[in-house]
């Protein structure tokens, strides 16, 4: 599959109905996988990863634009797009759904005081939801799932960063009866309120990765390798199968 095969998977609705979206399946006790895809995973899979291939492709899962390259990308290849979907608002959003009906919850990843922060918080406004939380640097994450298996939740949240999250989320599906699967990123960080997401304007003017890499200098040889590269390979596509037609 080339990358344009991966991009017309994703979803090109917007970003609140995507949420709504995967919030309903959830309450209605559906098993979905929801892939917020990034280039990186997007690079991989085109480029034979056959683990980021697959989870793209299970009957499961959901595939929502992660990022401003993606939409653009999506553009220069003429597939409808309206905008990208973040990570924070889609865990924010179903986090609210599934407190406000009860619902029982994993969390995985982030530093524990993060983590720790983000279900104190939860547990606070929705006593009666069911919350198990387990940071994302000590145990066997393998393990970790199978306990979460177990308890049969409504959603898990896993955020160890991209692809890493997702490949442990399709090692483990089909040991799930039921549930909402998300890798999530830094997506923890922010909500716990321990680290600050971008000032409005840089969410507003999609600049949002511009203002990650002024306050974190080391993500600009990731963002190189995955984003610039990303579009290079797109163009390339596009022009490739223009030709073809
Ligand atoms: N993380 C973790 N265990 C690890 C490595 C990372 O729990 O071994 C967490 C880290 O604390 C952060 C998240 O994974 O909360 C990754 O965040 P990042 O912003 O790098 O994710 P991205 O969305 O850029 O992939």
């Amino acid at each position: 599959m080339t990358v344009i095969d991966y991009l017309k998977r994703i979803y090109s609705g917007s970003a609140a109905e995507f949420t709504a979206r995967a919030a309903e399946g959830m309450l209605a006790g559906k098993k979905q996988f929801v892939v917020t895809a990034n280039p990186e995973i997007l690079m991989r899979a085109s480029k034979g990863d056959e683990e980021a291939s697959r989870l793209l492709c299970l009957p499961e899962t959901l595939v929502a634009p992660d990022g401003i390259s993606v939409v653009k990308a999506m553009r220069r290849c003429g597939l409808p797009v309206q905008e990208r979907v973040t990570g924070v608002d889609l865990a924010q959003g179903l986090l609210e759904a599934a407190g406000q009906n009860g619902r029982t919850v994993c969390l995985l990843g982030a530093r524990e005081e993060v983590v720790a922060t983000l279900a104190a918080k939860y547990r606070e406004r929705y006593p009666a939801m069911t919350l198990r939380f387990h940071n994302g640097y000590d145990g066997d994450k393998d393990d970790l799932m199978a306990g979460f298996a177990a308890m049969k939740p409504d959603l898990v949240l896993v955020a160890l960063g991209v692809p890493a999250q997702e490949k442990l989320i399709a090692r483990h599906l089909d040991a799930f009866e039921k549930g909402t699967f998300v890798g999530v990123g830094g997506s923890f960080d922010v909500l716990s309120g321990l680290k600050r997401r971008a000032p409005e304007f840089f969410i507003r003017t999609n600049t949002e990765w511009l203002y990650r890499i002024v306050r974190e200098p080391a993500r600009f040889k990731r963002f190189y390798e995955s984003n610039i590269k990303f579009l290079f390979a797109v163009r390339r596509a596009a022009r490739e199968s223009k030709k073809k037609s």
